[in-house]
């Protein structure tokens, strides 16, 4: 993309009503525009980075076996009356009636859609296990939304549901989801840990939250500093061993980590007092096993091996998509602006033109988008005929993870300079060198 073509409002001041760096940054760096409280225009660098993160998340599902579909965000009241929600909700739930009268509410998660499609669908434990997910627009009318994307009303989730024939296997798919889980945001460049937590309106008793430490984090946590050694890494999985799920699970939940709602005092008090934290986390993520609660209220059933119905096993997991974008942002930035993870960034590399017009600098910056983009890669071309610190400061602004500046001085000695973002390390390097590396890091050699 060329900057001149693109469309890239950046902000020059700080907004004045943007509390957390988060949200400063995504307003600054054009990623997002208020439409209402609680609900954002994702800007086209916004939506790129949303883009990214709902890929990843695809494809580490896909990876465990879960099957991609989409349901609507308009429900139907009965549906949910018939599991009792309709009531239970509360005030977060945006209920709207059609003009025939009939009631309707725009979905704040799924439970009751997928058991209706399931009930419909599925009648025999030979088609179990079954998991099913998708990635939908959720609306929750937030008694105080803030922190733009972190705690909107209209927000983006994947959400996902798992039909088991008993408890045995359904904690199965509870374990090969927080395994997925785990690999997912470790993709996107985050360390989520794994915590007890609380099941709120959804209901069951495992469940466990994934947060991101972070001081602007809602939630307060308790934890064991060990779990913070634990790392994913690129290990393989069989998602279909019981034995590897459960171990893994294991590895990442005996260590004392629980969020306030779930507490002890008394078991960490037994942590050595040096290892004992209380912190502030972003919840990105939830998973529950709730057993028959739907399938019992909405008859879901199916054929069990000795011809007898028996209600199915269920458990739902959840990853906040839209606010990733900014627990990733609270996680990864310093005072110029955001760093991208490589795993989430919205353009692989930026080009910097020192000296617009100048036909051979002018001439490199195109060889280099050229090249970069024939290796794979999407680079972000500043060929805008303004100042270099103020090219400088919406690159480093808008995170990308690396730099190549080309100016004349540098042309004539062969070479232009690559800059991390993240170190701020620069290197002189020929351009084809520096297109070399910078492919290396995307895996596009
Ligand atoms: P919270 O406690 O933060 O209100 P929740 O526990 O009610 O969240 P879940 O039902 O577990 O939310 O939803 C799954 C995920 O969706 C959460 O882990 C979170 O990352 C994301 N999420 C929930 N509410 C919001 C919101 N208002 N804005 C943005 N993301 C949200
Ligand atoms: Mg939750």
């Amino acid at each position: 993309m060329r900057l001149s073509r693109y469309f890239l409002p950046v902000l020059k001041e700080d907004p004045a009503d943007a509390q957390i760096v988060s949200h400063r940054y995504m307003l600054r760096a054009g990623m997002i525009k208020q439409a209402q409280a609680g609900i954002y225009s994702w800007l086209p660098l916004g939506f790129k980075v949303l883009k990214r993160i709902e890929e990843i998340v695809h494809e580490e599902q896909v990876r465990a076996g879960h099957i991609p579909m989409l349901m609507p965000t308009l429900q139907s009241a009965d549906l949910w009356r018939e599991s009792g929600r309709y009531e239970d909700y509360g005030e977060e739930m945006l209920r709207i009636t059609d003009r025939h009268g009939r009631g309707m509410l725009y979905g704040p998660t799924n439970e009751e859609l997928i058991t209706d499609i399931f009930r419909t669908h599925v009648s025999s434990y030979k088609d179990l296990p079954l998991t099913l997910y998708h990635i939908q627009w959720k609306f929750r009318d937030e008694r105080r939304p803030r922190f733009g994307v972190m705690r909107g009303r209209e927000f983006y989730m994947k959400d996902g549901y798992n039909f088991d024939i008993d408890k045995a296997a359904a904690l199965h798919a509870y374990n090969r989801h927080l395994v997925s889980y785990l690999r997912t945001y470790e993709r996107m460049g985050l360390q989520a840990i794994p915590m007890r937590a609380d099941s709120g309106p959804i209901g069951g008793d495992d469940t466990h939250e994934f947060l991101v430490l972070a001081e602007t984090g809602e939630s307060e946590v308790f934890y064991d500093s060990a779990v913070t050694d634990l790392t994913f890494g690129d290990r393989e999985i069989d998602y279909d061993s019981v034995a590897q799920c459960q171990s893994i699970l294991e590895e990442f939940t005996s260590k004392y980590a629980r969020t306030d709602e779930t507490h002890d005092e008394a078991l960490f008090d037994k942590i050595p007092e040096e290892r004992r934290r209380t912190a502030r986390g972003i919840e990105v993520g939830q998973i529950f096993y709730f057993g028959t609660k739907y399938s019992d209220a909405m008859g879901a059933t199916v054929q069990g091996p000795d011809g007898k119905p028996v209600p199915v096993h269920m458990g739902s997991h959840g990853i906040g998509v839209s606010r990733l974008a900014g627990a990733i942002i609270e996680a990864s930035h310093d005072d110029k602006g955001i760093i991208w993870p490589e795993g989430v960034t919205p353009f692989h590399c930026g080009i910097v033109n020192l000296k617009q017009g100048d036909a051979e600098a002018d001439a490199a910056c195109e060889n280099l988008y050229l090249q970069l983009t024939n290796a794979g890669l999407e680079p972000l071309y500043d060929d805008r005929d303004e100042r270099a610190g103020g090219k400088f400061a919406t690159m480093d602004l808008i995170g990308l993870p690396r730099r190549i500046t080309v100016g004349p001085r540098g042309l004539k000695n062969g070479v232009v300079e690559l800059t991390s973002r993240k170190s701020g390390e620069s290197e002189e390097l020929t351009p084809d060198a520096a297109i070399a590396k910078v492919a290396a890091i995307y895996g596009k050699e």
